[in-house]
């Protein structure tokens, strides 16, 4: 077996970027070293941190060469934060960096070239409407704190300043920070499970009005009086609620809410139709980009007017609403009951009746729909990043709907999943979308269409 070295330092020029965005640099002996913030033919001496997978991962100690691609970086703590791996580089090679990343993984899975379209870029790249921060105790300053995690740790890196945030979750987090120092909110402290605090999530609509969450440990103890009034004096947060999440998990929210004020929902606009936003319900995180790809799959399912369409994983149905709005026969599935319960409110509200949601897993779903031999004219997948189901992938063989449009924001699901569809579809298109500017995230739509007999 080749014996490990121990590298602490290594000084070399950037080789490429990996999916992740970060620098690549290959020693002589074939050794990866993973540098973020570092990027092609840039020249570095980098310390390595620590090695995972078999790949080491450093930081960088002194830049001696920098690419032209380069720009000042958005953000204050940039070199701290584990988030937006791609902060510093211009947002153009941002795009193509993204436009690589789908070609090589598409490539990786299917082996086969695909004309994959230029990134769709972000109207706004400031436009992250969700924010969620985990808060924590600074030992040596004595106080509260919230922000973003250092990468791989849970050391939390404090940013007021934070360049996905929109000005609003801004200063609901400012003010919220000060509140909960000033009347001494204990946050939660994820080793001994002591503490009261673990998360805000702060959600903003399209309206620039505001949803807070505070995720607690305990609904049972009391907040201060004042300091709800204090918070509430802010009459951009619509609607605020508790959360209680008291596990021991990553997952940052939990089942029970308890509004404090307002409606408990957040009222949202998309595609001209009205919404409203459960703490829990999914919607993705830049609205003018999700308004792109909904106006390009519309068009993909325009000649398919008359028949069914499935929209599985549907969440409030952002898209399945949108399509029925628009004339099409939609049925949805989702497994997040509240998510249903707001898809079903905005079909009543907007009067739409060509629309039908099932709380129900997608794959037992379509696997019920093959028994019954339902006829789809396109089967829409919008999958979370683990993509979807073999077993699902094997019934839409089964439906063979003339087309398949995959949502995905993970391009090596993606490209795993379309191994198996590709027996029987021919890919139309294959755009992605910069949903996430800043990080190395790209979301992507890719249109098939059924084979002709041969
Ligand atoms: N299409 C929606 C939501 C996409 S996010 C939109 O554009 O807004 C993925 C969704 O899949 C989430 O709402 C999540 O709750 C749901 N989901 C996750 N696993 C699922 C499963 N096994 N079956 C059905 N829905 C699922």
């Amino acid at each position: 077996m080749k014996k490990e070295r121990d590298l602490k330092f290594y000084h070399g020029v950037c080789s490429s970027l990996s999916f992740e965005g970060k620098g690549v640099l290959l020693t002589p002996e074939k050794e990866k070293i993973l540098v973020k913030g570092l990027f092609v033919g840039e020249e570095a001496d980098v310390e390595v941190l620590y090695k995972r997978n078999g790949l080491y991962y450093g930081k960088i100690k002194h830049l001696f060469k920098m690419s032209e691609k380069r720009v000042p970086p958005l953000c204050p703590v940039h070199n701290a934060c584990g988030g937006c791996s791609l902060d510093g580089l211009s947002y153009d090679e941002q795009l193509l960096f993204k436009k690589r990343v789908v070609e090589e993984q598409l490539f990786f899975h299917t082996s086969r070239h695909f004309d994959v379209k230029d990134v769709v870029s972000a109207p706004n790249t400031v436009g992250r409407n969700k924010i969620q921060v985990p808060f924590g105790y600074d030992r040596y300053r004595r106080k509260a704190i919230s922000g973003f995690y250092r990468e791989n740790t849970h050391e939390i890196i404090e940013n007021e300043n934070c360049v996905t945030e929109m000005a609003l979750a801004k200063r609901i987090l400012k003010s919220l920070n000060y509140l909960v120092n000033k009347y001494r909110i204990a946050p939660y402290d994820e080793e001994n499970g002591t503490g009261y605090l673990r998360h805000a999530l702060v959600r903003i609509s399209s309206r620039n009005k505001a949803m807070l969450v505070l995720v607690v440990n305990d609904l049972s103890y009391r907040l201060p009086e004042q300091f709800i009034s204090e918070l509430k004096k802010d009459k951009d947060i619509e609607t605020c609620l508790l959360n209680l999440n008291d596990q021991k998990t990553n997952v940052v929210l939990g089942k029970t809410n308890k509004c404090l004020w307002g409606k408990g929902y957040l009222d949202e606009d998309f595609h001209g139709l009205k919404f409203r936003l459960s703490p829990q319900s999914f919607f993705q995180t830049n609205h003018a980009v999700a308004e792109l790809l909904v106006n390009s799959l519309l068009k993909e399912v325009e000649d398919i007017k008359g028949k069914k369409i499935l929209d599985a994983y549907s969440g409030i149905g952002t898209i399945g609403l949108s399509l029925a709005s628009e004339g099409h026969n939609v049925i949805a599935v989702e497994i997040m009951e509240e998510a249903v319960a707001d898809a079903k409110y905005a079909a009543q509200i907007n009067g739409i009746s060509s629309f039908s949601p099932f709380v129900m897993d997608s794959t037992e779903f379509i696997m019920k729909e093959t028994q019954k031999k339902a006829n789809y004219g396109a089967i829409i997948l919008d999958p979370p990043r683990k993509g979807t189901t073999e077993e699902f992938l094997k019934a839409v063989l089964t439906l063979m709907p003339e087309k398949v449009i995959y949502v995905s924001c993970d391009p090596k699901t993606l490209g795993r999943d379309l191994v198996s569809l590709l027996e029987k579809y021919d890919v139309d298109l294959v755009q992605p979308f910069d949903m996430f500017p800043y990080t190395h995230h790209v979301e992507t739509l890719v249109a098939l269409k059924r084979k002709l007999p041969q």
